[in-house]
């Protein structure tokens, strides 16, 4: 699908953010609010960007969830904002003002991802720059670090790893990034749904940006609000586009600035 720059369709969406009740914020976190970095430890929030948000969540028509692929602590800290929605793990765990959410499926399959991660540890040992990085209810094997030739064989045993169990896990591939997850029927999209039925506002408009292949299923699932693909323009199921993190934070800031003009929320 060609999506559109959603810098010249802001009139449209001013109309729909002025005639909702309530707007429900969803924003990635790595290549959305933040930008890649080459060791994901690295990554960090800029404060004026931790400082919108905060201005954003402060407003009462608006709700604000961070859905990332990190672990719901490692995101939370390093967005550092108390009270907003924050859903970890690709939406597996879920917790915010007065809701809390956990996938069974995700949790029985903690032990053996545990042993994948020991078996992905010892077997990519070999290979420089790879991360294995356990984040309890999903596994990332980042290669962002590894030279080119590498990066199939890295890929061939992450394959061959999850294959000891398929009825367990399934593999997705990220920016440089591969993540073992648990066949949970449940991802971004689902997660942002479940959200959305706690808050339980009639008439909300969701928003969803976010930049890498596992935010297609939450552009998918929310295709009746407003769904932006941040990053190089290429196939993807968003209606719109956002060139950058820095874009993303002027969007927020513009949003910001409807409340402000007096509309609804
Ligand atoms: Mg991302």
């Amino acid at each position: 699908m060609v999506n559109h720059s959603l810098h010249e369709h802001l009139p449209s969406v001013a109309a729909r953010v002025r005639n909702a009740g309530h707007v429900l914020l969803g924003l990635d976190f790595d290549g959305t609010l933040s930008p890649i970095v080459e060791d994901p430890s690295k990554a960090e929030l800029s404060l004026e960007t931790q400082d919108i948000i905060k201005a954003l969540a402060a407003i009462p028509g608006i709700s604000v969830a961070i859905v990332s692929g990190r672990s719901l602590q490692d995101v939370r800290g390093r967005v550092g904002i108390d009270g907003l929605i924050y859903a970890g793990n690709h939406g597996l765990e879920i917790h915010g003002p007065g809701l809390s959410y956990l996938d069974p499926t995700a949790v029985k399959a903690r032990r053996a991802l545990g042993w994948l991660a020991a078996a992905l540890t010892k077997g990519l040992s070999q290979i420089t720059g790879v991360i294995v990085e356990n984040k309890s209810l999903t596994l990332s094997v980042h290669c962002r670090q590894v030279a080119i030739e590498d990066r199939e064989t890295v890929f061939r045993h992450v394959q061959a790893a999850a294959a000891v169990a398929p009825d367990c896990f399934r593999i997705s591939v990220g920016k440089l990034v591969y993540e073992v997850c648990p066949q949970a029927h449940w991802h971004k999209g689902s997660a942002m749904r479940w959200i959305d039925g706690q808050i339980g506002r009639q008439n909300t408009l969701t928003l969803y940006l976010g930049d890498d292949r596992t935010d297609e299923d939450a552009f998918r699932t929310l295709a009746h609000g407003i769904t932006v693909k941040v990053g190089e323009p290429c196939e993807t199921a968003a209606t719109y586009h956002l060139d950058s993190p820095a874009s993303v934070r002027e969007f927020l800031y513009w949003l910001a600035s409807l409340n402000q003009q007096g509309g609804q929320p």
